[in-house]
This record gives C-alpha cells, structure tokens and sequence, in this order.
C-alpha cells in the first residue's frame, strides 16, 4: 500500500468514527513561548485540555507535521545512524475531548491496525502503565482490562513512568498511556529471543509505532493528583514507521516516503544506497548510507520550515533550521564528496511526493529550492575557507615535528579550532572530523573555554533579536543542543 493510502485510510477511518479532519498546524509555533516547533500532535490542542479553549468538535483526527531537534525532543543525534527516528516526520493523530475515553481508543486502534491495515496480531506488543505507589499514581487496570480482551496476556507489557506516563508540565493535566509496538524481525530471528523483552530498548526492529494518551489526572501545584472533571485522549502515531510496517521493510529508509529521495541523491552523486536488507556492508558503505539519511531526512525537515516562514537565520528557530541544513551540507560534502549544492534539487521530488496533501510545499518550491541553493552555496564557501586554514595548521604542526621535536603531539589548539567556528562558522565537529582523517587531535578542552570567554565578552555587549524568544522569557529558552551538545550559542556567523 502506497505511503498517500496509509495517510487517507487512518483519516477516513476516524472520520467514520465521528471525528472531525483538521489540517496540520504549521510546523513552526510563533505564538507559544515555551515550544520554537510543532513536536507532537497534541501541541496545537494544549488549550483545549487546559480548558482554555472549546474545541470545534469533541472528536478530531488529524495528520501533524513534527519537528524533533530542541528541546524536551531531540532526536536530532539519532537521525541517520538508526532508522526509524527522524528530524521532521508525521504523526497521525486521533483526539477525545471529554468524549470517548479508553475504551474505544483502545479498540479503535486495535480495529484499524488488525483489521484495516491487516498487521498480524501476532506482531504486535501493547504496554500499559505499572503505577507508581510513590507519587500515588495507580497501575492502569482498566487498559489492562481492555486490552486482555484483545490480545495474549502475554503480548501486555508493563511500562514505567518515563514511557508509560504523560504529563503536560510539573502542573496541569496527566495520565497514564498504552503503547503499540510493532514486532518486525524475520521469523528466524524471533524464536531466538521474544519481543517483548525488546520493546522499549531500542530493537531497530522491534518499534514503537502508536503512543495512546489518556488524560485523567490533575496535578495539583503539591503534586497530588485529582482526577479531572472531563477526560481526553490523546494519540500519536510515526506516519513513516506505520509504512514501514505496512510496506513490509525494516527500515523507514526504504518506504515510499524516503525511497523518490534516495533515489534522487542516488543520481546526483553516483553513489548507491544499499537498503536494509543487506545484511553485509562495508565500513565505507555505511558511511555513504548514513550521509543518504541524513540528507534526506533533513531535506524535509528544513523545506517544511521554510513552507511554514522560518527562514535559516543566526537566531532562535531560524538558527535551529540553518544548523540542520549546515548538518546535511557537511554529510554531504564529507562523505558524497559533494562539493557544490545539491540539496536544493530534492526540493521537486518532495514536491511531487507531499505536494498534494500538503500544497505550502508545491506552491513555494520555488522560493524553498533558491533559499536551499543559497544558504548550500555560503556554507560550502565557508568550508572551503576554512579547510584552507585547518590544512595550513597541520602542515605547520607536522613541520615542526620533522625538524624539531618528533614527539609533538598532533594536536589542534583550542584557540585556533575556536578561531575557525568563530571567524568562519566551521562547526567543532567538522573539525574534529577532518583533523581526526589526518591523525589529529583537538584540544576540545581549550576549544570549550575560549568559547565560555566569548559568551561572557558577548554577554556584555549583549545583541538580541525580536525574533528570538529568549526576549520574552529569559531563562525558559529552548536551546539548540542536538548540533553538540555542549553549545548553547546563538550567533555563530
Ligand atoms: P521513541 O521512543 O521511538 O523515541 P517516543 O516515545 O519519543 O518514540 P511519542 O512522543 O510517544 O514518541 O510520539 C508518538 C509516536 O510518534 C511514536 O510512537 C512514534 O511512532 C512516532 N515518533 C516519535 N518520535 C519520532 C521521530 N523522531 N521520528 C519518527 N517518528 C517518531
Ligand atoms: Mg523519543
Ligand atoms: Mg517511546
Ligand atoms: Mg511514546
């Protein structure tokens, strides 16, 4: 079934269930001082469950765009080395305000998941809250109920409070969730060890696909909990993973929804991507699919964006949107040897493949590619200028030891790899990268502290952008650490 079926069938099929089908909220929050993207489906309903707002229907059903890179989410580190989180990706959603509660979003998801979708029973693992006497929050017997209905005793697996519970904030509204999690190892690979010891422990092949939230606490500023006078649920379901499990791959990579792109990338480099049924690789291979993912992942993320306003920028969300394209330019030049841009020519084939759900993207190609283009053509400048440099300080150190001293360390100091973020924007682990391919080190060390000087110096002369909601809320920022996590600087350029 083709990735644009899957979408339409989750939205019809809650459509017969009475819900309600909104678009998704634009990927970038210009209005919540505590959030720069859209990362859940639940974010543009907060008002709804904080009892802010009424909603237009007491049943809704959506498909939203997520953006996972700052923030409580980050999953920017993962993306390219495994193959089912991304930066940007879909999250299908069905929500209850105050109407049905777990009952039929249980059975619901069950229906449409064993017998829409057809997924075998036998490849699915649920898990259900524990209870957590300590903070007096209890184990969640009627999912357990429902779900013992449904599936093997078994297949039910008892969650802790990080997977299993969800809170919106210290305060506020809370409750316990039921996760869906597919089984997608060959048959060999099953009977050695079963599922259900893997779930939640990062199996490639063992994934969460279906989180179901359901709001039935409050709590309170001395952190007891009431139960709240209306109860809601709250789903989220990977778009990309449903594929995944739906077109029979173990990888999201090889789906419909990534595959037009891979093969694009495929073209423009002469290189190939070796799917995830190939069970041996070289080193250099991996290396090359991982440069694939990356770009492609971060394509869409950073196209969606710009179809959405946020221009790359030194600040605030701009600056998080600049650094992920700057992460696939650097993916690209190091390990496609793509030395000119190229990025911007994916910017048609997403186009053509979500253009017609989602038209921000077909009816400003033209403005997303000349934006991509511009910013791929700087920060290759940027490289090239700085590689200049970086291969001079290597070239000196190495004269140095052949007529003075052999046993110099190859080392690049932390003033002069900080000289080279600063003065031309080249990121500590491009450096780190190329110094290590030429058996140098860097004193990071060093690197860290001329840094820490610096945000003091610019502390005083302090500069600030309307754009930037740090204005609004000193202190209550998300910072962009998924780049490395040490940095939390603003303006680089
Ligand atoms: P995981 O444990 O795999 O990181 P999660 O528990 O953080 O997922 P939720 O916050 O429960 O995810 O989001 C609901 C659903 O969205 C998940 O069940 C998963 O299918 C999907 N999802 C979450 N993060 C990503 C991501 N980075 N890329 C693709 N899909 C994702
Ligand atoms: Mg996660
Ligand atoms: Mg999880
Ligand atoms: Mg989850």
């Amino acid at each position: 079934m083709k990735s644009q079926d899957i979408r339409k069938q989750f939205l019809q099929f809650f459509e017969s269930k009475g819900h309600l089908i909104v678009p998704s909220a634009p990927i970038v929050l210009k209005d919540d001082p505590t959030l720069m993207f859209n990362n859940s489906g639940m974010a543009q309903f907060k008002e709804y469950f904080l009892g802010n707002a009424e909603p237009k229907s007491k049943r809704i059903a959506d498909t939203q765009k997520c953006l996972r890179v700052s923030g409580k989410h980050n999953d920017l580190e993962d993306v390219g080395f495994d193959t089912y989180h991304h930066t940007m990706f879909e999250m299908l959603g069905n929500w209850s305000f105050g109407d049905y509660f777990k009952k039929d979003a249980i059975n619901w998801a069950w229906e449409l998941l064993t017998e829409v979708y057809k997924i075998p029973k036998e490849n699915l693992y649920v898990s259900v809250f524990e209870g957590n006497p300590e903070e007096n929050v209890p184990f969640d017997q009627e999912a357990w109920d429902i779900w013992k209905e449904l599936i093997d005793e078994d297949r039910i697996i008892l969650g802790n409070k990080k997977d299993n519970f969800w809170e919106m904030g210290d305060q506020g509204p809370c409750g316990p969730c039921s996760e869906i999690h597919v089984d997608l190892r060959s048959e060999e690979e099953k009977a050695t060890v079963s599922g259900k010891s893997l779930v939640n422990n990062d199996h490639p092949q063992v994934v969460e696909i279906w989180n179901n939230v359901f709001m039935e606490f409050n709590r309170k500023a001395d952190g007891s909990l009431e139960k709240l006078p209306a109860q809601h649920v709250d789903t989220g379901m990977g778009f990309e993973r449903l594929c995944m499990a739906l077109q029979g791959k173990t990888s999201n990579y090889d789906t419909d929804v990534f595959s037009p792109l891979i093969e694009k990338v495929e073209q423009l480099t002469s290189l190939k991507y070796t799917s995830n049924e190939v069970a041996t690789i070289s080193e250099e291979q991996n290396k090359t699919n991982i440069a694939i993912r990356v770009i492609v992942d971060h394509v869409r993320a950073v196209a969606f964006a710009i179809a959405d306003g946020q221009l790359p920028s030194n600040t605030g969300a701009g600056y998080v949107i600049r650094r992920i394209l700057r992460r696939a330019v650097r993916y690209g030049f190091t390990f496609l040897n793509k030395k000119e841009p190229f990025i911007y020519e994916l910017v048609a084939v997403l186009s053509n493949q979500m253009g017609e759900f989602f038209p921000e993207i077909k009816i400003q190609k033209q403005f997303i590619e000349n934006v991509i283009k511009e910013e791929e053509q700087s920060f290759l400048r940027t490289i090239a200028a700085g590689l200049l440099i970086l291969e001079s300080l290597m070239q000196e150190v190495k004269i140095y030891q052949e007529l003075s001293d052999k046993n110099v360390k190859p080392i690049i100091s932390g003033k002069n790899a900080f000289d080279l973020y600063d003065t031309y924007g080249f990121p500590i682990d491009l450096t780190e990268l190329i110094a290590k391919e030429k058996g140098f080190e860097i004193d990071l060390a060093g690197f860290y502290s001329e840094m820490q000087k610096q945000k003091t110096r610019s502390r005083a002369a302090s500069e600030v952008s309307t754009e930037d909601w740090s204005v609004l809320i000193p202190g209550n920022v998300e910072t962009f650490v998924g780049y490395d996590k040490t940095e939390n600087e603003v303006k680089i350029t």
